[in-house]
């Protein structure tokens, strides 16, 4: 049976570790060229840029708010005219996408610095395009993933608790979607797609085990302030089992349904791993699995704080006419096919409102 398995090059993760960028670039490139999140620009170029020995000569640049083709163009743009050889990405999930673009189109090696603990963008070799208006256009698959990703827990953790939350959610997903093409035979985003190796089943596995052991502990810890062992190996999850589950073993209608919702304009001030977590109460509707299993989900998310209603994603009026809306739009991405479950608009529909049925339920007893 065939199989594929990718990764980045390195994952580092430890307390101060963005006060060592520099050891880390030394192997990837002399020009590295920083695309920092704009509200961070200020804390990090200045401190950044000094702390580089003198053998770098590099250059900051301020990311636009939005992995579109234009702010895409307009980085590479930059970096190719600056003759960049590293691309150093730091921030949420589009700024490092957009990072990963352009040292793919220069050819240049990519150094991922989240700073937030909220999606699979720093692992994987995935690009999720949007709109300039925020619309999901595509998702791209690169041949290559970042060469280093460095995760500062100090970062992560000074962030708002809400993005910790979200990156939860986002990781709860990789196992029960794993399962989805596990089952239906469906073929995960390395060199083309293969079926999953057991080391991507494991590490799927093993996401979802960190995440209903250590989430509701990790998010008190950040809430108090501190870093516990709990912090440590939810940042793991979100960021590395989630990361690497998902793009060994492919994702499915929980992100299928997600991408739909984004043509609502009512989602577009909720983050991803929030919409992904109610897109998994779909999943497991429409796969029919035991009320066990969506009673335990729906209980964690009201613990920890996860949208189990549509009014809870902002839909709220007209809800008929946009379930329909969304679910038409999920069946025509490819990955809400990934199950073997029976996906038609109507089947989605039927699974979006059972979800929201429930999680009403949930709230109401
Ligand atoms: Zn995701």
């Amino acid at each position: 049976m065939s199989r594929s398995y990718g990764s980045p090059g390195r994952y580092i993760q430890r307390r101060g570790e963005i006060g060592r960028l520099g050891e880390h670039l030394e192997t990837l490139g002399r020009k590295p060229l920083f695309l920092v999140d704009a509200f961070l620009y200020e804390k990090y170029a200045q401190s950044l840029g000094d702390s580089l020995a003198s053998g770098f000569d590099a250059r900051f640049e301020k990311f636009g708010g939005e992995c579109s083709e234009r702010e895409i163009d307009r980085v590479t743009a930059i970096a190719r005219e600056f003759a960049a050889d590293v691309i150093v990405g730091i921030g949420g999930g589009k700024t490092l996408d957009t990072a990963k673009m352009t040292a793919f189109h220069i050819g240049a090696r990519m150094l991922a610095v989240p700073t937030i603990a909220s999606t699979d963008a720093p692992t994987s070799a995935v690009v999720v395009i949007y709109s300039d208006a925020g619309v999901l256009q595509e998702a791209r698959n690169l041949p290559r993933n970042p060469d280093v990703v460095l995760v500062d827990p100090e970062i992560i953790a000074a962030a708002p608790v809400r993005f910790l939350v979200a990156g939860i959610g986002d990781a709860l997903s990789t196992w029960y979607e794993a399962r989805a093409n596990i089952d239906a035979g469906t073929f995960n985003y390395i060199a083309g797609g293969f079926p999953a190796t057991r080391a991507g089943i494991a590490i799927a596995k093993e996401c979802h085990a960190v995440v209903m052991a250590q989430a509701i502990k990790a998010k008190q810890a950040v809430e108090a302030g501190v870093i516990t062992q709990a912090v440590e190996d939810i940042i793991e999850a979100n960021t590395l089992l989630s990361g690497l589950g998902f793009e060994n073993c492919g994702v499915s209608a929980a992100h299928g349904i997600h991408d739909a919702l984004t043509i609502l304009p009512d989602v577009h001030g909720l983050l991803h791993g929030e919409k992904v977590a109610f897109g998994i109460l779909c999943l497991l509707v429409l796969e029919n699995r035991p009320e066990s299993e969506i009673d335990d989900t729906i209980r964690f998310y009201c613990t920890i704080g996860l949208p189990t209603t549509l009014a809870e994603l902002n839909i709220r009026d007209d809800v008929g006419v946009k379930v329909r809306k969304v679910a038409e739009a999920a069946t025509k991405g490819a990955i809400t096919h990934a199950t073997r479950a029976s996906v038609n608009p109507s089947d989605i529909e039927a699974a979006i409102l059972a979800a929201d049925a429930y999680g009403r339920a949930a709230a109401v007893g």
